[in-house]
């Protein structure tokens, strides 16, 4: 596939002129108009003053201002009036090419931004196993204001997904061509694979002694200190009492509860418990329940793939997926336990701040507003996930 001209090259080109603060200061304010859906015309109006005219904007001023002398000298006007005259008419023109310098740079940007962004998300939801490879099929706005390069590349399938440099929009400045993304094979997977194996309870349960459990916990408690950053809470006491389905539970003395038969994930989900919302209250605790079960839980499966012991299910096991399916998107190079790790250290009542900010710092030049969106639908639903 041909490359034509690399968005990035005259993009470059586009803002020169431009100190690098001036250029900052612009990419800024479209940035935070982009993520917040700003009217392209308003941004325009805010980066006007950090931008001056290009050298054919200012050349055509200057023979703008000349041809009106000129007009004026004709009908008659003398020199010094013609001059008076012609600099108010060649002001009035700078400030309608600065107009259209400022919204050109908006429009271009924006177009930029919106392209790569897409292109990005497909290739993450190829990747992910949610699309199949596409063909990229080149569209112009449609219209007869379409200028002749881009006429010529409409309906053209300009490469694959799979191909690397591959152009794509915007060719020029103000270009409103896009992409259309259309699939020539099948997804890989309706839906990622499950990332872990999980067991149920009642076909790993084996009846242990309490010593047993002691020595479990007390091998796993520097392990789980380690990853949540806290030292353990735990009074170093384990109660065996079959509770049923409730398979383990903490005092708030800090002792730990246990079935006879309890799985060493119980063993874990509970310590990790006493590194968390045992520094708290039964107020707190309540107020932040499923923040607390989620972020214990995650890394308690993280926890037990790391010892090689089995995952088992639990009702919390829907809302930590939500959280597995949310890191999944951001696509950040950490490991599930270095995230459930992070998750956990902070205070309880602000983990889900915290990935909040995670989507926020994703936010850049190359994000989709898309994948923006779908991460923070999906923030969403574990905030609100209750059993
Ligand atoms: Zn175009
Ligand atoms: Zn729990």
């Amino acid at each position: 596939m041909e490359t034509i001209i690399t968005s990035a090259d005259f993009n470059r080109e586009l803002i020169s002129g431009l100190s690098e603060e001036s250029r900052h200061a612009v990419m800024n304010i479209i940035l935070r108009g982009q993520a917040l859906a700003e009217d392209p015309r308003r941004l325009a109006q805010e980066i006007r003053p950090l931008i001056g005219l290009n050298q054919r904007q200012a050349q055509a001023n200057v023979t703008y201002r000349e041809r009106v002398y000129q007009r004026f000298i004709e009908r008659g006007l003398s020199p010094s009036k013609a001059a008076e005259k012609s600099d108010a008419a060649a002001l009035r023109y700078a400030g309608k090419q600065h107009r259209y310098r400022a919204e050109t740079i908006v429009n271009t940007e924006m177009a930029f931004a919106y392209n790569r962004g897409a292109h990005m998300s497909v290739g993450q939801a190829i990747a992910n196993g949610y699309m199949g490879k596409c063909e990229m099929v080149w569209t112009t706005a449609g219209t007869n204001r379409v200028c002749s390069r881009c006429m010529e590349l409409r309906g053209r399938v300009v490469g694959t997904t799979e191909d690397s440099g591959v152009t794509i929009p915007p060719l020029h400045p103000r270009c409103r061509c896009t992409i259309i993304y259309q699939e020539i094979a099948p997804a890989k997977a309706l839906r990622p694979k499950p990332q872990i194996t999980i067991v149920n309870y009642e076909d790993v349960a084996v009846i242990r002694s309490q010593k047993e459990f002691l020595m479990f916990a007390n091998q796993m408690k520097p392990v789980i200190e380690q990853y949540t950053g806290r030292q353990s809470k735990w009074n170093g006491r384990i109660i065996l009492k079959d509770r049923g389905d409730a398979i383990s539970g903490k005092c708030w003395d800090c002792s730990i509860v246990l079935n006879p038969n309890a799985p060493d994930h119980a063993v874990i989900h509970e310590l990790v418990h006493s590194c968390s919302i045992s520094y708290y209250n039964v107020m707190m605790f309540l107020n932040n329940k499923f923040e607390e079960e989620l972020s214990v839980e995650y890394l308690s499966q993280e926890l037990a793939i790391l010892k090689n012991v089995p995952v088992v299910k639990s009702d919390y096991n829907p809302g930590v997926e939500l959280i597995r399916e949310f890191k999944a998107m951001l696509g950040v190079e950490k490991t599930d336990i270095e995230f459930a790790s992070e998750l956990i250290k902070q205070p309880l009542g602000e983990r889900w701040d915290w990935l909040w900010e995670q989507i926020s710092d994703k936010i850049n030049p190359g994000t989709s507003l898309e994948l923006g969106q779908q991460l923070m639908e999906k923030l969403e639903k574990i905030r609100q996930w209750v059993i």
